[in-house]
C-alpha cells in the first residue's frame, strides 16, 4: 500500500501576523506541524513491516525541507517539497490546487492529513484536496484500519464515535488522539539524509501560476486588529508580581 502524508512547516512558538504583508510571519524558526506528526506516525503504523511506501509531501518555502526531513527521520521513505515563488501567499483554494496536483502524481492508495495546521488552524484543507481528487474523505479519525481495498475509520464526535467504511483510494484526516508520535532516533536522523527527496516547481504539479500564490487566491486580508476590549477586563502584564496579582484578583472575586 502506498500512503501519502501531507505535512506543513509551521512557525515555532506563537504565530505572528506580519502587519505589512498581512500574512503569517515565517521569518523565524519553523517546525513540523505537531498535528501532522500524528499523520506520519499513523502512516508508519499502517505500513508496518510490509513492503508499502510512505511518501511525505509539503508545499512551502525551502525551509519546509526541515519538517520533511523530520518525517523521514521518523521513518517515512521519500519526501516531496513543492517550493516555488509563484506559490507564495496561496490561500486555502490555491493551496488545495497545488497539493492536489502533487498528490495526483503519486496515485497513493491512502492520503493522510493532520487534523489542522497549528498556525492558520483552517482544518479544511483535507476536504478541499479530497474534492479536487474526487476521493472520499473522513476526518477526525481516532482509529484507522485498512483491510484489502477498504479503510475503516472510527471517527471522533462530540457524542462518541461514528464508524465509517469507504473504499480506497481515500483521504483521511487523523485526530491528535489517534496515537503518540515517535521521536526520531539518531539512526533515523542519519538515515534520513540518504532518503529520496524531490523538489517540485509549480509547473511540475500542473498548476498554472495564475491559479496559485496571490494571483490564484480569492481571499484577501483587508485589515488586522485586536478584538474589541471587554469593559470589565483587566490586563496583568507578565512580570514577577503577575502570579500574585492574579491570585489577589481571584480572591477579590471570591473565586479562590
Ligand atoms: C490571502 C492569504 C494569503 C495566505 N498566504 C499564505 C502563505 O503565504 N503561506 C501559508 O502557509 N499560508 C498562507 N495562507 C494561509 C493558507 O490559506 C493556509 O496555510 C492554507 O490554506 C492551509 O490552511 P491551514 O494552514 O489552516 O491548514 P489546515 O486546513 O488547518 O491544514 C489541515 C492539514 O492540511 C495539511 N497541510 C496544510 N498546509 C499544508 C501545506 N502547505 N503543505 C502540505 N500539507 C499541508 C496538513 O496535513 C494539515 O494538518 C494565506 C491565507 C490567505 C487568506
Amino acid at each position: 500500500m502506498k500512503i501519502a502524508v501531507c505535512v506543513k512547516h509551521v512557525p515555532e512558538g506563537h504565530g505572528r501576523i506580519d502587519p505589512g504583508s498581512k500574512r503569517l510571519d515565517r521569518s523565524g524558526e519553523g517546525a513540523l506541524n505537531h498535528f501532522d506528526a500524528n499523520a506520519v506516525e499513523e502512516a508508519l503504523r499502517l505500513k508496518g513491516d510490509g513492503d508499502g511506501e510512505v511518501v511525505v509531501i509539503s508545499m512551502g518555502p525551502e525551509k519546509a525541507a526541515d519538517s520533511l526531513r523530520k518525517a523521514l527521520a521518523m521513518g517515512a521513505d521519500r519526501a516531496v517539497l513543492v517550493s516555488d515563488a509563484a506559490a507564495e501567499g496561496s490561500d486555502l483554494v490555491a493551496t488545495s490546487k497545488v497539493l492536489a496536483g502533487a498528490l495526483a502524481r503519486e496515485e497513493a492508495d491512502l492520503v493522510l492529513f493532520g487534523q489542522q495546521a497549528s498556525d492558520a488552524d483552517g482544518a479544511v484543507l483535507w476536504a478541499a484536496v479530497a474534492e479536487r481528487l474526487r476521493r472520499p474523505v473522513v476526518s477526525q479519525a481516532a482509529e484507522v484500519t485498512v483491510t484489502g481495498d477498504t479503510v475503516r475509520v472510527k471517527r471522533q464526535t462530540e457524542f462518541g464515535y461514528d464508524v465509517i467504511e469507504t473504499s480506497l483510494p481515500a483521504v483521511v484526516a487523523v485526530s491528535d488522539a489517534i496515537n503518540e508520535p515517535r521521536y526520531p532516533s539518531l539512526k533515523g536522523i542519519m538515515g534520513a539524509k540518504k532518503k529520496p527527496f524531490e523538489t517540485l516547481t509549480l509547473a511540475d504539479t500542473g498548476v498554472e501560476p495564475a491559479d496559485a500564490g496571490d494571483a490564484g487566491s480569492k481571499t484577501e486580508v483587508l485589515a488586522l486588529g485586536s478584538p474589541p476590549a471587554r469593559g470589565d477586563a483587566r490586563k496583568i502584564e507578565g512580570d514577577a508580581n503577575a502570579a500574585q496579582a492574579i491570585v489577589d484578583f481571584l480572591a477579590e472575586k471570591r473565586l479562590v
